[in-house]
């Protein structure tokens, strides 16, 4: 065929030039990026192999650490979103058989469960209401009823807007022979966590919610016990792409010479390592009170527009994603398209089992600011004005 004329064309729309709008993101993730992190994101690349990258990504994990607040050696970032994270997790520590139990509060435990039926795990699902969090009491009740190796909660329900409290779950996972693997991907960095402190097995997040990064790069710690699970399994993990044999390598993990394992994202991790680096700079402790006071603020704000948090126990209400009652006789994506119309704000409706049910406002990182909640009541105000009630 060296000849033969090309059956298809170049598409017209890519002879045009790449268009992509300015939005205020403020819905559950992703938030916007700020200008130093597009920059490292932007730089030319080095090769995946390089010392100078090798250095970057010792750079990062030395930042995950931070942002878990632990000390565990085997940290990094998975090449790929949150889910990948959880898909990590749970392909190298299940093996087919194994009893997972996993708390659903929304829509996160779901998608552990099906992930954990794929590979072959021996799930039981604990169900609360979305809106609620799981007691110390309910917990400890379903690990001796079903005697898991592994129970899995959300620490941040971005569905439902609840923060899990974490303190004593993961001595009680202990006390049962339990390892205990947490989601922390649209709370980590908004919300106190301590991996160690609390004795968390495994924890994972993502990059581009209060890290302000763009998607791509998850965080991923497993603490020894973990460890011990993972590297003596029967037979290898089904995913050779996610398997923590390859990726503790060229983490610098296993103080081995590093290998090619599968070129990383480089821009990427320029990018999550200059977003580390803000947190480290801002500091944790004041990350944490700056998304608890602006989501105080924002809750107010709604509550005297009328409106109805979802989450009726304030405790547990989610600082980085709060979650607004559809308010009676108006269709959700009404608000929500006429806020991205009208003001290029994304806010957004439910998930999984919240669909219908709430409107979702994410305060992120650089996006957790007064003005942007002042500007997202604004326009909250004005879509409740001029959306019809459709629902009589
Ligand atoms: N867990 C939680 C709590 C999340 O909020 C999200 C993203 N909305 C995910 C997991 C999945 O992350 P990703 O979309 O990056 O795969």
């Amino acid at each position: 065929y060296a000849n033969a004329e090309l059956t298809i064309p170049p598409p017209p729309a890519l002879l045009q030039p790449l268009v992509v709008p300015k939005k205020l993101l403020l819905g559950p993730g992703p938030s916007n990026i700020s200008t130093r992190v597009q920059e490292a994101g932007g730089k030319q690349i080095i090769g995946h192999m390089h010392v100078e990258m090798f250095e970057i990504m010792d750079t990062i994990k030395a930042g995950i650490q931070y942002a878990f607040q632990t000390t565990n050696n085997m940290t990094l970032a998975i090449s790929g979103s949150g889910h990948a994270a959880m898909e990590a997790a749970l392909v190298n520590v299940v093996e087919p058989g194994d009893v997972v139990l996993i708390g659903i509060h929304g829509v996160w435990g779901e998608r552990a469960a099906d992930i954990a039926e794929r590979i072959g795990g021996d799930v039981r699902r604990f169900v609360k209401p979305p809106g609620e969090m799981f007691t110390l009491q309910e917990i400890e009740q379903a690990l001796v009823q079903h005697k898991p190796i592994l129970f899995f909660i959300t620490h941040g329900e971005s569905s439902s807007g609840v923060v899990q409290e974490m303190d004593g779950i993961g001595p009680l996972c202990h006390k049962h022979n339990c390892l205990l693997l947490v989601d922390s991907v649209a709370s980590l960095g908004g919300v106190p966590l301590y991996m160690d402190k609390q004795d968390i097995d495994i924890l994972y997040s993502g990059s581009q919610k209060v890290l302000n990064c763009p998607p791509g790069t998850a965080p991923l710690s497993f603490n020894d016990k973990a460890c011990q699970k993972i590297f003596n399994r029967r037979k290898k993990p089904t995913s050779l792409y996610l398997d923590m044999s390859w990726l503790s390598n060229i983490w610098g993990c296993d103080g081995s010479p590093r290998k090619y394992h599968h070129t990383t994202p480089i821009t990427g991790l320029f990018a999550l390592r200059e977003a580390l680096a803000i947190l480290a700079e801002q500091g944790l402790e004041e990350y944490w009170k700056l998304h608890q006071e602006n989501a105080e603020y924002l809750h107010k704000g709604i509550e005297d527009l009328g409106l109805k948090l979802f989450v009726k126990d304030k405790a547990i209400r989610l600082p980085t994603v709060t979650t607004i009652a559809v308010p009676e006789g108006y269709e959700w994506k009404d608000i929500t398209d006429f806020i991205m119309n009208k003001y290029q704000i994304e806010i957004t409706g439910g998930l999984g089992p919240t669909i219908g049910k709430v409107l979702r406002i994410g305060l992120m990182g650089i996006n957790c600011t007064k003005a942007n909640a002042d500007l997202v009541l604004r326009a909250l105000k004005d879509a409740l004005a001029q959306c019809k009630k459709s629902k009589h």
